[in-house]
């Protein structure tokens, strides 16, 4: 069998804010690693990983994205062909939660219709400094049709969840 194997092929690209916590949930999934032991994202940079989904391989072409402004125009043309989204915000961070409708618009604007987008409100382990209640994170996803999960990639809760949920919703739609 070789490396190349699989039977579905998805690309999935974090958006958000600078400093959420995008290129930790990356590497955490895909590496186990907290902290990743790297600087700030660059440009665009992807990681593989394939999971198994109901006997099925999964490959995951996940890209994560600067969340700068300035970096804006270099992520623009990888919305088009991504399949899903995961738009990031930090719940301690009231800014990155108000500036989702900003994200929301970029996504209108760029991504394919059939893209799947899911909320994520990332950092629960620190939720004694909670700014953005769970209550107006599913409001605000119902609103916009996205799936919604709060995680952690520091602690690792429901980062795996995150992105297996995420496969099995591809392969549910493709
Ligand atoms: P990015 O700019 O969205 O890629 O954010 P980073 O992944 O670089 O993380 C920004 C900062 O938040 C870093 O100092 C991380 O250590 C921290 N961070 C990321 N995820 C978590 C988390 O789940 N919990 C906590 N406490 N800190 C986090
Ligand atoms: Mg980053």
């Amino acid at each position: 069998m070789s490396m190349e194997d699989y039977d579905f092929l998805f690309k999935i690209v974090l958006i958000g804010n600078a400093g959420v916590g995008k290129t930790c949930l990356v590497r955490r999934f895909t590496q186990g690693l907290f902290p990743p032991g790297q600087g700030a994202t660059i440009g665009v940079d992807f990681m593989i990983k394939t999971v198994e989904i109901n006997g099925e391989k999964v490959k995951l072409q996940i890209w994560d994205t600067a969340g700068q402004e300035r970096f804006r125009s270099i992520t623009q043309s990888y919305y088009r062909s991504a399949n899903a989204l995961i738009l990031t915000y930090d719940i301690t961070c009231e800014e990155s939660f108000r500036c989702l409708p900003e994200w929301l618009r970029e996504i209108e604007q760029y991504a394919s219709n059939k893209v799947i987008t899911v909320l994520v409100g990332n950092k629960i382990d620190l939720a004694e400094r909670r700014e953005v209640s769970q209550q107006r994170a599913e409001e605000f996803s119902e609103a916009q049709d996205m799936y919604y999960l709060e995680t952690s990639a520091k602690e690792s809760d429901n980062v795996e969840k995150l992105f297996l949920d995420l496969a099995y919703r591809l392969i549910s739609e493709a």
